[in-house]
């Protein structure tokens, strides 16, 4: 009975879903309140995020890396094919607690890369598969099944699976930058204790969208398995 067996896995699907739903809802909701919670407090040494990026690059010798402004909300990120810190308009110039951890977590991600460490460098070799991936593995999965071509099918599902191997390595990747971030923060004395552990609350929930994003990716890969395996076994 084909109904029944597929409205089984739907039920299956709905039911690991809704609590992966809620739980991308608060993790989004959590990053941007603690953010904007720990961005009104200006930190004690006045330090922008700019200056605390440039002097955790200094500190590492990495005088080469360069620190740019961008536009937008949360858009903060290490670019490694430029090798370049993307500062937004909230962190760049901004001299709070915030802004300073913020920074501080992007030049992690260029001390991880000069360093060599591993999971970036992982990271690093699959973005152009992983790319293609997100982009064509649901078209050639469901080309697969229209075509009846079995291997098609499988094929688009090992490459949606890519794309949950990427965002598993990114937690490696995020939170070893914000314990580099929090450990040269204490360091170089930029943040007191205090103003340390809101650092900390605000990259904690920075670190919880990526757990959300790696949990979103598993579902849709179960979901994904689901559909081509049962239609394997209607083919049989
Ligand atoms: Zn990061």
């Amino acid at each position: 009975m084909p109904a029944i067996y597929y409205g089984g896995y739907d039920i299956t699907y709905i039911l690991i879903l809704i609590p992966v739903l809620i739980f991308s809802f608060w993790a989004q909701a959590s990053v941007t309140g603690t953010f904007n919670q720990y961005n009104k407090i200006t930190n004690k040494r006045r330090m922008t995020g700019y200056d605390a990026a440039r002097l955790i690059l200094d500190r590492n010798g990495l005088y080469h890396v360069q620190i740019e402004h961008i536009s937008g909300n949360l858009t903060d990120h290490y670019d490694p094919r430029a090798n370049v810190i993307r500062l937004s308009d909230a962190v760049y110039g901004t001299a709070s607690i915030a802004a300073v951890g913020v920074a501080a977590h992007e030049a992690g991600h260029a001390v991880q890369y000069a360093t060599g460490y591993g999971p970036i460098k992982l990271r690093a070799s699959i973005v152009s598969l992983t790319q293609f991936a997100s982009q064509w593995s649901i078209y050639i999965l469901m080309f697969g099944i229209l075509l009846q071509f079995g291997v098609l099918a499988y094929v688009g599902f090992w490459l949606y699976a890519v794309v949950a191997f990427f965002q598993l390595v990114t937690l490696p990747v995020e939170f070893n930058a914000s314990r580099r971030a929090l450990t040269a923060l204490e360091e170089g004395g930029s943040l007191d204790r205090e103003e340390l552990g809101g650092a900390k609350k605000v990259l904690s929930a920075a670190a919880m969208t990526y757990v959300a994003a790696l949990l979103s990716a598993l579902v849709q890969l179960f979901r994904l398995w689901t559909i081509v395996s049962s239609n394997n076994k209607r083919r049989r």
